[in-house]
């Protein structure tokens, strides 16, 4: 694909540029360098912390932990600022990925999100509760300990309204769901990254993320709280196969989980957002996104199918 494209997103109105022949090579965006004993997710030095949930390993010490973020702006003694930011630290040893995981760890790490998703979601007052990780310097992240965040917020933020509303408009519409639809729509065609029984992984049509991924689960479901073992094993697969090339590119990420908001219905899934950097002011100004990598493209890279050092267009 050499000409741009102006593309409409599934079902939210968006619009995207897709324009293949502005693409530059991505920025190593560099390690983060942080001495173990300065990070503050490495046991030895905890202190005092709140720890909410806790997994342990075969010695009976935790390898995964939820503690409350006692530096957080929400809090739930505060109540002009209240809410609860939990951070789930993904293993006791500094310097891993998610990707350097097994898919058991990584199962192991969406219990935690479910058990904090469930407790969070029943607080008093709290409206939305978001789970995400950064991984890397441009994505946000400032301590190289992986961690996932959890923040429980007492109200509704205006994406989340907006993509809820979109979505029932489109139930309201076609009687069906969007992302069911998508699944369907989308099989076969080249913006596949994986499926299996469980899961479909795709690089969605009006990606406004370059190298931009979704995961759905096949199973109609509203939460990260639905899922089932044998589905948080085939998410933990395609992470690995998805993340481990984001590592290997050096292009930092975010991930977030969309859930259902309150009782409304919805399609759960995981949006893999990239930050590889190559943003220009356009964007920032006219809310119109031009995304330089074609989504076709990005999922042949994430198939393996391309060799980047052949490829300028990377
Ligand atoms: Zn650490
Ligand atoms: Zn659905």
């Amino acid at each position: 694909m050499a000409r741009s494209e102006i593309r409409k997103d599934y079902f939210k109105g968006e619009y995207v540029i897709i324009a293949p022949n502005r693409a530059k090579r991505p920025h190593r965006t560099g390690n983060i360098v942080e001495a173990d004993s300065q990070c503050h997710f490495c046991p030895q030095n905890f202190k005092n912390e709140v720890i909410t949930y806790q997994d342990n390993n075969y010695n009976g010490d935790w390898e995964i932990v939820a503690v409350v973020n006692k530096f957080a702006a929400l809090t739930v003694e505060n109540p002009d600022a209240y809410g609860q930011t939990e951070v789930i630290i993904e293993t006791r040893r500094h310097g891993l990925d998610i990707n350097d995981f097994s898919v058991d760890h990584i199962v192991r790490i969406f219990n935690a999100y479910t058990d904090r998703f469930n407790y969070l979601r029943n607080l008093d007052g709290i409206k939305h509760v978001i789970i995400f990780k950064n991984e890397g310097g441009k994505a946000g992240a400032s301590i190289a300990h992986t961690h996932s965040q959890v923040i429980a917020m007492p109200f509704l933020p205006p994406k989340t309204e907006k993509e809820a509303s979109d979505y029932n408009k489109y139930r309201l519409e076609h009687a069906t769901c969007p992302y069911c639809d998508i699944i369907k729509k989308e099989t076969d065609k080249p913006r596949v990254i994986w499926e299996d029984e469980n899961l479909f992984v795709l690089s969605p049509y009006a990606s406004e993320d370059p190298y931009g991924v979704w995961l759905l689960p096949k199973r109609h479901m509203r939460t990260v709280a639905d899922l089932n073992r044998a589905e948080k094993e085939s998410i933990a697969i395609a992470l690995k196969m998805v993340l481990g090339k984001l590592d290997e590119f050096g292009i930092s990420y975010n991930y977030f989980i969309e859930n259902a908001v309150n009782a409304e219905d919805y399609h759960m899934h995981i949006k893999i957002k990239p930050r590889p950097n190559i943003w220009a002011g356009l964007e920032l100004g006219t809310g119109v996104v031009i995304n330089p990598i074609a989504p076709e493209y990005a999922a042949k890279i994430y198939r393996g199918e391309v060799k980047i050092e052949a490829d300028p267009k990377f």
